[in-house]
């Protein structure tokens, strides 16, 4: 069973109601670390092992840092970030540099760190019982998205991406599939824009979840601040008779 608490699942922020991307995977595995991530306990914060990011735009790793921090002082073993290798290299040159913020791989001591920064394997690795393999993404930098699955239970995560054919093509191939979560950030008369940040829109994703099994769940997460209401309105439309899910942060779902 995995069960998928979404704490942040909008493309930006402004009020309570939106938190940027960060999803609990069983409590101990976190997916992204954005604003959503300041929505929980110090205690489910303390409880997470691993972080798996998508890549490494400020909307996905925000709270990342404050993480590390937060918990420290509360935790045995350190925590263990997975990412792109291309992305891990971006962490360590730009984030955790002793500039913008420590660098916990070596806070303490290098030999009982706070933090570790962790290449994820080409062939993927299984954490807490649930196996990651990084899928194409296309979003004009080290960027990925991720097949999660645990016994007959299969997740696919777009990540944030355009239409990414090697994406849908790595999807369709996936023996069971259950969910995608996948991103909508643009209605599709904003297409010129969807285009021009690498991100989905409405129109083209609409045709690629009508692709996929009706059986599968498709949750519709990244709409942009004050567009939310016409990206719900054209997916509803175009997908009247899918399982078609429109969350907002807080969302639970359980699978398998
Ligand atoms: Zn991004
Ligand atoms: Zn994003």
């Amino acid at each position: 069973m995995i069960r998928l608490a979404l704490a942040g699942c909008n493309g930006g922020i402004g009020g309570s109601g939106r938190q940027t991307t960060c999803y609990l995977l069983n409590d101990t595995v976190l997916i992204d670390a954005g604003t959503g991530l300041g929505t929980l306990s110090l205690e489910a914060m303390a409880r997470i092992d691993h972080v798996v990011l998508t890549h490494a735009h400020l909307d996905h790793i925000a709270c990342l840092p404050l993480l590390v921090d937060s918990v420290a002082a509360l935790r045995e073993a350190p925590l263990q970030v997975w990412a792109l290798p291309e992305v891990i290299g971006l962490l360590r040159a730009h984030i955790f540099n002793n500039q913008i913020w420590p660098d916990f791989t070596v806070i303490p001591d290098a030999a009982h760190p706070f933090l570790q920064l962790k290449p994820m394997p080409g062939d993927g690795i299984t954490l807490a019982g649930l196996h990651f393999t990084a899928l194409p993404a296309l979003h004009g930098i080290p960027a990925c998205g991720y097949c999660v699955s645990q016994g007959d239970t299969t997740l696919a995560f777009s990540g944030d991406t355009s239409d990414c054919a090697g994406f849908w093509e790595a999807v369709l191939a996936l023996p069971a599939l259950t969910a995608v979560v996948v991103e909508c950030s643009y209605p599709s008369a904003m297409a010129a824009m969807a285009d021009l940040s690498m991100h989905m829109h409405a129109g083209a994703l609409s045709e690629r979840l009508r692709a996929l099994p009706p059986t599968v769940a498709s949750i519709v997460i990244h709409r942009k601040p004050g567009l939310e209401d016409r990206i719900a309105a054209e997916l509803s439309a175009a997908l009247a008779d899918r399982d078609l899910r429109l969350p907002q942060p807080g969302a639970l779902y359980q699978f398998g």
